[in-house]
């Protein structure tokens, strides 16, 4: 190495070491949530009507219309999409496991982690560093999901787990999470349910969506 590449090297501030990934095609085990084409496999939140957001030049977008979930129920697996937030009102959105649990979603590019950040399991564990790239720029998630256990009168038994891959940087590992999180806690929790994509009222744009439902252990 160079004295010049090793000063060029050292100039780059830690923030922008980030880089945007290619697509990941989904394996042929996957459900595929979105393809670019149509928002199908999605629906209005708890409500049994089209989900309203736009879909335009193979995106999904939000659009003020509120949050989706996808018409399908999943258990235990592993979710991929990509996102690229926008400035306005922060980028604020997150992806809710189950429809319990907030990994939340941000424009949080060159901040300190924290529990209200992108990729914190929203104000219930921090990630340890900041992956987030900057604003505009495709970002992903890998979430690995394993699905609170209950016994036969109802009671949790082992809480829902939680692992986040961002942006191919590994934050979480299997975090327990025994209640819902933001806007959900409180919320009864459940054996199996949707993924919702929270339309906090910023512009955020997904694609390449799909999720992998994983055999139970
Ligand atoms: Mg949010």
């Amino acid at each position: 190495m160079s004295g010049l590449t090793l000063l060029l090297l050292l100039a780059v501030p830690p923030a922008t070491v980030g880089v945007e990934l290619p697509p990941v095609p989904p394996p042929a085990d996957a459900v595929v949530l979105f393809d670019g084409q149509n928002a199908d496999a999605w629906r209005r939140s708890s409500r049994d009507e089209a989900a309203g957001w736009e879909v335009a030049d193979g995106e999904l977008r939000t659009n003020g219309s509120g949050s989706i979930d996808t018409r399908q129920a999943f258990r235990d697996f592993q979710l991929h999409l990509q996102f690229a937030v926008g400035t306005q009102s922060g980028g604020n959105s997150g992806i809710y496991l189950l429809g319990r649990y907030e990994i939340q979603i941000l424009n949080s590019y060159g901040k300190r982690p924290g529990k209200g950040e992108c990729g914190a399991i929203y104000q219930h564990t921090a990630p340890p560093v900041n992956a987030s790239l900057e604003a505009g720029r495709w970002q992903t998630f890998d979430i690995i999901f394993r699905a609170p256990r209950f016994d036969a009168a109802g009671k949790q038994t082992e809480p829902a787990r939680i692992s986040v891959i961002h942006n191919g940087v590994w934050l979480h590992h299997e975090v327990p999470v025994a209640e819902g999180t933001g806007s959900a806690k409180g919320r009864a929790l459940v054996p199996e349910g949707p993924i919702q994509l929270q339309d906090h009222g910023a512009p955020v744009r997904f694609r390449n969506i799909w999720v992998r439902p994983l055999a139970e252990n």
